[in-house]
């Protein structure tokens, strides 16, 4: 780990998915840094590539080509194996539909990614449990299953998930996508509290309302990132309808 080096840093990176004879760029000559403590959120309409992008991020799927340093560590050319194990000591992630598991309770879906670690004991896991858990506003509900949730506890239950490995950023695609305003607005002050206490944070959202309040924007269109002037000139020559209502469409 090169603790000079940006956490992230992307360049010249490109997706191209094939299938049945048609290829799709989902992302082009993509260049992008963030460093430890920030607060990002990737913008675009439906279809931009900004879940490929996460994905890639997240080493969730490789890139067709370009450069991704993780902490100054080439992480383009690893293997499915490679990338699982730095996913999951530095990512957690946080989805649109919580991806919580259903027979699980609250605790043991929380516990989950600490216990693909060797080396933990269970009385540290329970302890780090916990701790997130208080984080979050959710220990109250602990022996509860998903079900007997809110949309808003859900997702709370998944960002305590994502941060119990104590990752080195936490992604987030359309964190508030299946939410309420009030529960979308509880989610992303969670959000915002992570960063301020030092979360860095990386999250897609189609909502340019909660884009605004990460700290950097990035705008995407077409499978490229955008300056904010080319994105407004380019969404108004091609008519997209940017912010769209935050629901399931293209997440
Ligand atoms: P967004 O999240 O911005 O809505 P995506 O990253 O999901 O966009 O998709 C970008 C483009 O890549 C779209 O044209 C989509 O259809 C395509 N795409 C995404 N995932 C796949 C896949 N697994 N196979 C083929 N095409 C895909
Ligand atoms: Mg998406």
């Amino acid at each position: 780990m090169n603790e000079t080096a940006p956490l992230i840093q992307l360049e010249g990176l490109s997706k191209v998915f094939h299938t049945d004879e048609m290829e799709t760029h989902a992302l082009s000559d993509v260049a992008l840094r963030i460093d430890a403590g920030d607060f990002v959120a990737i913008t675009g309409p439906s279809g931009c590539g900004k879940s490929t992008l996460l994905s890639i991020l997240g080493l969730l799927d490789p890139a067709s080509s370009g450069r991704y340093a993780l902490h100054g560590k080439d992480v383009a050319q690893l293997d499915a194996r490679g990338r699982a194990r730095i996913r999951n000591g530095q990512i957690g992630f946080i989805f649109q539909a919580f991806n919580l598991i259903a027979d699980l309770s609250v605790e043991e879906n929380v516990a989950l990614p600490l216990t693909y670690r060797e080396g933990t004991s269970r009385e540290d896991i329970r302890q780090r449990v916990r701790e997130v858990l208080e984080l979050v506003g959710m220990v109250h509900r602990q022996r509860h299953y998903p079900g007997q949730l809110s949309g808003g506890q859900q997702q709370r239950v998944a960002v305590a998930r994502a941060l119990v490995g104590n990752p080195a950023i936490l992604l987030a695609d359309e964190p508030t996508g299946n939410l309420d305003s009030r529960n979308g607005e509880s989610v992303m002050q969670l959000l915002e509290q992570l960063h301020e206490t030092g979360t860095t944070l990386c999250m897609v959202t189609h909502d340019a309302a909660f884009a605004r309040r990460a700290q950097r924007i990035v705008h995407m269109l077409d499978g490229r990132i955008v300056d904010e002037d080319t994105f407004e000139r380019l969404r108004h020559e091609k008519d997209i309808a940017v912010p769209m209502v935050a629901s399931g469409v293209g997440a």
